[in-house]
């Protein structure tokens, strides 16, 4: 079974005593849940401090980002072979890096593979803008985007890679309807079933993202197939993003600890 995922993206906020701050809050407020697992995705500054004051029963770390090359004269970056130490995950090709950052289709896909070589969970974002949405465009889109980032893994490799459905349009604006994520996620899970084969489908897990709070936990955990969720401005309060894990909890209690079932399975 796949357990579900909750990474809080804090993107540039906070220095290096507001972020110990924060953990020391969430430390407080999260218990551990066995069948949840509560990810914090830092400024790269913070990510070695926060190493150590972190309650790993509680939290593993991810990085916002990092350079595909593992070392070189590359002034300005950081690779993944420096923080594979440090972090269990790292996010992926977020539609900020791929606006602001230039981050293409092909840096993402070489971002992929150096964090598998790195031994580092990548949690990979797509998804489509209001525009593309509004052309119809949001399946082929996807397509592109998962085509590329996972074309130099294997199916192995795959199967560890965390998804994150972010409609770009949703970041920190509104929430997508149910109906919505269930349409993109079914389409991912999809694709990688027919990519990958069926036992990668059943083992890859597939976040939504934008604009996630407390409310909106259960109804979008009734998506099948949905298995956690990427957090932004809501992972800066401890109080909403406590929530946020204390309603996945409760949904999970509810549910008997069984996720939607997904076609297929
Ligand atoms: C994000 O940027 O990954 C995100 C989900 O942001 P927000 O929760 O603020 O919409």
């Amino acid at each position: 079974m796949r357990k579900i995922l909750i990474v809080g993206n804090w993107k540039m906020h906070l220095n290096a005593s507001q972020a110990s701050l924060l953990v020391h809050r969430l430390q407080e407020r999260i218990k551990i849940y066995r069948d949840i697992e509560v990810v914090l995705a830092p400024s790269m500054l913070t990510l070695q401090p926060l190493s150590l004051q972190i309650d790993r029963r509680k939290f593993r770390l991810a990085a916002q980002n990092a350079y595909f090359r593992d070392e070189g004269p590359f002034t300005g970056e950081v690779s993944f072979n420096m923080l594979r130490d440090i972090v269990h995950y790292v996010i992926i090709g977020h539609s900020e890096r791929r606006q602001l950052f230039h981050d293409n289709l092909a840096t993402v896909r070489d971002k992929m593979a150096a964090a598998v070589r790195n031994e580092i969970v990548p949690i990979l974002c797509v998804g489509e803008t209001q525009q593309e949405r509004e052309d119809k465009e949001t399946k082929q889109v996807l397509h592109d985007q998962l085509m590329t980032a996972l074309s130099n893994l294997t199916a192995a490799e795959v199967a560890d890679v965390v998804i994150a459905y972010e409609p770009i349009w949703a970041i920190g604006q509104v929430t997508a309807k149910p109906g919505q994520v269930a349409e993109a996620v079914t389409y991912v899970r999809g694709y990688v079933r027919d990519v990958f084969g069926e036992k990668v489908a059943k083992n890859i897990r597939i976040l939504y993202g934008g604009d996630v709070a407390p409310e909106v936990v259960h109804g979008l955990l009734d998506v099948p197939g949905v298995d956690g969720f990427l957090v932004g401005h809501g992972s800066l309060n401890y109080e909403t993003f406590a929530a946020i894990v204390e309603a996945t909890h409760r949904w999970q209690r509810n549910n008997n600890g069984e996720m939607a079932p997904v076609k297929g399975e």
